[in-house]
């Protein structure tokens, strides 16, 4: 189907980077970018490409009051012969629109959605790096733009897309990172919004996560917030841990963690080739337990930023595990290579999950 989008280019072309290595992540962003407004009686509509730049809103928004706002994050990917693709992209407009149906945000049409997604990448596409283990980071957010300080689902909001190249982000190679396992705040409570990608959560968790910075630790793992004994997840990943040779990832069941695009993509592997996987509830106790019998070689965490972080270390109070002597492990990097070389089309698609943009 096609949506012919109004495209207004920019005038003013900014330079794109000349040194990528020395991109980072997220502080770049594209010429321009896609927006889109729901107003109610007229649903979602005037879906257009503009240049990338600031949104004027009014300061009673509802979005700065009481944080009716989601998001979503994918990334496009250049391959070899100089073409660009996306990574099951339907499974974040999917997962979009369940957390539009948790925040009370109308939905948007998943065709529709996509062909936002893939025409201001197209019109971006130059902005797409070309070093290895570079891409082109795509956040699509929603926001609710009622000038109106009642508590209420807004009538109105925004959808937009903006686009940022990033680097590598495995510059120096893949390095465990050290994880603060936190017992005092939750990030999220059953019934809550955990399995949203809200910006309010990550509002909530910045506590947690300035703790780990203060303590020199990289991230948090984060427990369920009614017994505070299970395992959620790390800070913006899902998490992996591999016991007695089977690969372990806490249940989505009660809701309380982010389905995870690239959780899923693992959990999909791992069956295909032969792993034994596990979604099931983990505590805190029962790893302890296999790491002091020698039976937990390794722990991992998912997303689509790393795609997978391997973690060195866990630290609980006084308690210090050092997994696989803070190396990579087998099953680590098995994921890594399938993942990685699927999105940059140096494997075979055979799930069938990449979207060409062009
Ligand atoms: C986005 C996110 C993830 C990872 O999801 P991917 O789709 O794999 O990128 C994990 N946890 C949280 C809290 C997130 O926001």
């Amino acid at each position: 189907m096609s949506y012919n989008f109004k495209i207004e280019k920019t005038t003013a072309p900014k330079a794109k980077p000349a040194d990528e290595s020395k991109l980072g992540f997220g502080k770049i962003f594209t010429d321009h970018m896609f927006v889109m407004n729901y107003d109610e009686g007229q649903g979602w509509h005037d879906g257009r490409i503009v240049p990338y730049g600031p949104l004027a809103l009014d300061p009673s928004s509802m979005v700065f009051h009481y944080a009716q706002e989601l998001f979503e994050g994918l990334k496009a990917y250049r391959v070899a012969d100089g073409s660009i693709q996306l990574f099951r992209p339907q499974k974040n407009i999917e997962r979009m629109n369940n957390t539009c149906d948790r925040l009370c945000v109308p939905r948007i049409d998943p065709d529709l959605a996509l062909e936002a997604i893939k025409a201001v990448v197209d019109v971006d596409k130059d902005w797409v790096p070309h070093s290895d283990g570079t891409s082109l980071y795509i956040r699509p957010f929603i926001i609710a733009t009622d000038a109106f300080l009642g508590v209420h689902a807004s009538h109105s909001y925004i959808f937009c897309i903006i686009l940022s190249p990033v680097g590598s982000y495995y510059a120096n190679g893949m390095d465990p990172v050290k994880i603060y396992i936190e017992r005092e705040y939750v990030r999220c409570v059953k019934g809550g919004t955990g399995m949203a990608k809200a910006g309010g959560n990550y509002a909530a968790s910045l506590i947690g996560q300035e703790k780990a910075d203060k303590m020199g630790y990289a991230q948090v793992l984060w427990l369920d917030g009614v017994e505070r004994k299970y395992i959620d997840e790390v800070g913006a990943m899902n998490v992996f841990f591999v016991i007695d040779d089977v690969v372990i990832t806490p249940t989505l069941e009660d809701g309380n963690i982010l389905p995870g695009v690239t959780r899923a993509s693992c959990i999909e592997v791992l069956k295909a080739n032969g792993y034994k996987v596990e979604e099931r509830k983990l505590s805190v106790d029962e790893v302890k337990e296999a790491y002091k019998a020698g039976k937990l070689t390794e722990s991992f965490g998912t997303g689509t930023a790393a795609v997978i972080s391997p973690v060195g270390e866990y630290i609980d109070g006084d308690e210090h595990l050092v997994i696989n002597d803070s190396k990579i492990g087998p099953v680590a990097q098995f994921l890594y290579d399938e993942l990685t070389g699927i999105q940059w089309g140096k494997k075979e698609d055979k799930l069938n999950w990449i979207v060409k943009v062009n």
